[in-house]
């Protein structure tokens, strides 16, 4: 997890600045949103690349009680002592392959996801190494296509082997659960459908007996715009760090939410060259007159998406830019049309977009693909240095101070 130390100078070259207060404001927009449920912030893949454990700590004060990751090991992380979350807090993980580590996880009080027969072998095999009941909960494929059981008799059997199990001793089913395909696209036909059977799957559970702590299947999308998914907990991710998780369901600024992430860098250079100069790699930029150019240093290695070779948008001085060209592994150009910043100059990649600067979503757009991946593909390289760490009790005024300048 992104907690170490940055070598001397690191920020210097380029910094991921992730504003706290805006992850515990989009949590407590978001608890708005869902009165009714609890918070699950999901802080997989190193918290969408903003740091888990820094964020865990920041929406768990803003009021989430459950923590969700995608694998055991990122679960286990933030069960390890010193990441500061604390111990009534829930973590929950949900990919998981054949040899576990179930038998930590059950140790660690971590909730484990069990989508079909072979968990539920393997996990209550653990139980009784571990001399302690699992926390289960039951994944249904409700029409995701992707993990979970399918409804019918795999889901009977499912719960019935579940059942055996807790009357054994060895697994608590804490939860009943699904995804979605299709939150994103408000209207989609297939999210009604896909409710529709998560009601009929936990009711055929219940009523053979199943008594879950919680019933849930909302991640961002659904928790923003469908109170009826919202059940008894919710389980947003990309919005916890205020990006929007599609053009169709709106701007962060229609929920109340604020992204967290700025990514800037120091001008490596700024030089000036005639006319028909060929730039970056392959020459697909050539200076159309007498300009000026600076050296970005970032690249794909740090997870700058080569796609947006040509197109991301850069401010530099109040002005946005365009990359230049071809994106390298750590450097890429901008024209910057005869100004002359000089070197050191800062570059912003993108931010909250209220400062002038480009947004995630400018860059997934130029990239053609989704906010989602230009956050969390930002590289180790880059130090991730967090503002407005600690709860400092008067936040309304916080929002706007310190935040990445
Ligand atoms: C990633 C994930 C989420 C969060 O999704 P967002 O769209 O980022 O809110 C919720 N549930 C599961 C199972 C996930 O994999």
């Amino acid at each position: 997890m992104n907690e170490t130390v940055a070598p001397p100078g690191a920020e210097l070259r380029a910094r991921a600045e992730i504003d706290l207060a805006a992850v515990r404001a989009n949590v407590r927009a978001l608890r708005e949103r869902a009165p009714g449920a609890a918070l699950m912030a999901v802080v997989k893949a190193d918290g969408y690349g903003h740091g888990a454990a820094a964020c865990a700590r920041a929406a768990v004060e803003a009021g989430a009680t459950w923590l969700g990751t995608a694998t055991p090991q990122e679960a286990l992380a933030l069960r390890a002592p010193g990441t500061g979350v604390p111990d009534h807090v829930r973590v929950m993980c949900w990919l998981w392959t054949p040899g576990g580590p179930w038998r930590e996880a059950i140790e660690a009080g971590v909730d484990v996801s069990l989508g079909g027969m072979w968990a539920l072998e393997e996990v209550t095999r653990a139980a009784r190494l571990a001399g302690r009941p699992a926390r289960a909960h039951l994944k249904a494929d409700t029409g995701l296509g992707r993990g979970g059981c399918q409804p019918g008799e795999d889901w009977a059997e499912l719960v019935a082997g579940a059942l055996r199990a807790e009357a054994e001793g060895l697994l608590r089913i804490t939860g009943l659960w699904s995804h979605l395909a299709c939150a994103d696209e408000p209207g989609h036909p297939s999210i009604v459908a896909q409710l529709s059977l998560f009601r009929e799957m936990v009711a055929y559970a219940e009523g053979r007996g199943v008594d879950p702590e919680v019933r849930h299947i909302a991640n961002s999308p659904a928790t923003l715009t469908l109170p009826e998914s919202h059940f008894d907990l919710v389980r947003p991710g990309i919005a916890v760090y205020g990006v929007s998780p599609s053009p169709e369901t709106g701007v962060p600024a229609d929920f109340g939410l604020r992204p967290a992430m700025t990514l800037s860098a120091s001008l490596a250079l700024v030089k000036r060259v005639p006319g028909g100069h060929g730039v970056s790699y392959a020459h697909h930029y050539v200076t159309p007159g007498a300009t000026t150019l600076g050296l970005v240093p970032l690249g794909y290695a740090d997870g700058i998406p080569r796609h947006a070779s040509s197109s991301g948008p850069v401010l530099v001085e109040g002005k946005w830019r365009t990359v230049a060209g071809r994106i390298a592994m750590d450097q890429f150009v901008v024209d910057l049309g005869g100004d002359d910043p000089g070197a050191g100059a800062r570059a912003v990649l993108f931010g909250p977009g209220d400062r002038g600067e480009p947004t995630a979503a400018d860059w997934a757009q130029a990239a053609g693909t989704i906010a989602y991946e230009i956050v969390t593909r930002i590289g180790s390289r880059v130090p991730r240095v967090y503002r407005n760490e600690g709860n400092e009790g008067n936040e309304g005024n916080e929002g706007n101070e310190g935040s990445g300048r």
